[in-house]
């Protein structure tokens, strides 16, 4: 672990978000805890609006699939008392998170009820303190940045929209969710620049997960992982195979050998 002299051949550097820019616990500590404490709440003072009816009605579908699965919990029709209907997809919801469902029904509400977080400053996007002036120094130095993360485009933004740093979203030319692929495969990397309009040996990829490295470097981008308090350990092998580095301050850039 230490200095990572970039090679030269590097115009483009693309970002991992959890355990690279973001400590890996804020989607765990922070963001699915808000939903667990704030879904009545958000509910009852959303209750009018069509957007929040939709979500409602989702889940209620995703419910009716999930008759008879353990713990179910069913979600009254609309005819039914306000507070019924309100408590069953507080309980449905917490019951899906209880067992980490990603079903569409419950993410689409949680993204909107991050947004309304993001937007009234309840939540804020956590990024490691080398990361911005870090950012910043590579832009200045004609780095083009990039994403690439698990999260949806829309939550990225939010993310870096409204971060403790403030609004850092002009630091980046684009951003990738897995709807361009999975991280965990090579093409998804080509696709990424065809759509950046380069060759994969311009990129650098950084990240914390040695499977999304590994799937980079065979795309031909080079990678470097990236070792954050609380990120999976990595084995002797893993570190001897990529370079690494724990701070953002280790990466040097071309321009400034
Ligand atoms: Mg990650």
């Amino acid at each position: 672990m230490g200095p990572l002299s970039v090679p030269a051949s590097v115009t483009t550097i693309l970002l991992d978000i959890e355990g690279t820019t973001t400590p890996i616990t804020f989607v765990k500590a922070i963001l699915f805890p808000y939903i667990q404490d704030n879904v009545k709440e958000y509910l009852l003072n959303h209750w009018q609006e069509k957007e929040c009816q939709e979500d409602i009605d989702q889940l209620r579908l995703q419910a009716e699939k999930d008759t008879g699965l353990n713990g179910f919990v069913p979600i009254p029709e609309n005819d039914a008392e306000l507070q019924q209907v309100v408590q069953g997809v507080v309980d449905n919801v917490h019951w899906q998170m209880s067992l980490d469902r990603k079903t569409t029904a419950l993410k689409q509400l949680q993204g909107h009820m991050w947004r309304a977080a993001y937007n009234t400053g309840q939540v804020k996007g956590e990024v490691y303190d080398d990361v911005v002036p870090a950012l910043r120094k590579w832009k200045e130095a004609g780095m083009k940045l990039y994403i690439f993360s698990s999260g949806s485009v829309e939550a990225q933004k939010l993310l870096f929209g409204y971060s403790i740093e403030g609004d850092l979203l002009e630091l980046y030319e684009g951003y990738f969710d897995t709807t361009i692929g999975p991280k965990v495969e090579s093409e998804s990397y080509r696709r990424i620049a065809d759509h950046i309009g380069c060759s994969t040996e311009n990129i650098l990829f950084l990240t914390d997960v040695t499977k999304e490295a590994k799937a980079a470097k065979e795309a031909g981008v080079h990678v470097a992982v990236v070792v954050r308090p609380g990120n999976a350990n990595l084995t002797d092998e893993e570190k001897a195979k990529y370079p690494l580095i724990s701070t953002f301050e280790q990466i040097i850039l071309p321009s400034a050998k």
